[in-house]
């Protein structure tokens, strides 16, 4: 496992349900994911774990998000980490207060998971390029993450949104083999019921998709065991 994929975010939000629903989305997105529940654990956390990424609410208990990002910015060991606030407040005044206190960026609640993970990459990126590595590259297939669109030998190849994840998962984990189960809870998560026959289905797709005009196949059926991105494979 390439641990430049899996950036560490502390998630910063006294609100358990939010807290839930982000850590749900953001490990499906290939983020490791610690959180706290106010600003004092926040600091302390950040100060030991180093995280590479704070997702930081401005409403908490006992001292404000504002608060605590002013004091991560005056600790050493935490001033440089990004740090992109959420909050209630759509206000302009708010947001200037917000950049002021030294956070990134800025993201106003009611916000859609995917337009927050695509400002958590961009701080990512300008913070340390290559950290949020979003071109994934295995044999003559690219997947650009950022712009979901998937190259096989300079042409494009179309999928599906179950077919885009089944396909990140084995680009992250080249050359290793993952059982029906495994597949299932990484692409359609723990929460969800699907008969582990649906992942045969969508390998098909995923196979079709790729295979075009004749290419090798590069994903490998493992008997009893599962599948694998494998350029040992050959056609079958
Ligand atoms: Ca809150």
């Amino acid at each position: 496992m390439r641990s430049a994929l899996q950036p560490l975010v502390l998630v910063v939000e006294d609100e358990t349900d939010l807290v839930t629903l982000l850590t749900y989305n953001f490990e499906r997105e290939g983020f490791r994911v610690i959180c706290a529940y106010d600003g004092d654990e926040a600091l302390l956390i950040a100060a030991e774990q180093k995280p590479d990424l704070i997702l930081l609410d401005w409403m908490l208990p006992h001292r404000s998000g504002l608060d605590v990002c002013r004091q991560l910015r005056r600790t050493p060991k935490t001033r440089d980490i990004p740090i992109i606030m959420l909050t209630a407040r759509g206000e302009e005044g708010d947001r200037v207060r917000g950049l002021d206190s030294g956070a990134d960026d800025y993201v106003t609640k009611p916000f859609s998971t995917t337009e927050l993970l695509a400002r958590m990459r961009a701080v990512l990126r300008r913070a340390s390029p290559g950290m949020a590595e979003e071109v994934l590259r295995y044999g003559d297939i690219t997947m650009d993450l950022a712009a979901h669109r998937v190259r096989r030998d300079g042409r494009d190849v179309h999928l599906g949104p179950t077919e885009f994840r089944l396909l990140r998962h084995f680009m992250q984990h080249p050359g290793r083999v993952f059982s029906r189960e495994q597949l299932l809870d990484v692409v359609w998560g723990h929460d969800v019921y699907v008969e582990p026959r649906t992942v045969d289905v969508h390998i098909r797709r995923l196979r079709k998709a790729l295979n075009d005009q004749n290419a090798i196949d590069l994903i490998r059926t493992v008997r009893s065991a599962g599948y694998a991105l494998d350029a040992q494979a050959t056609v079958s």
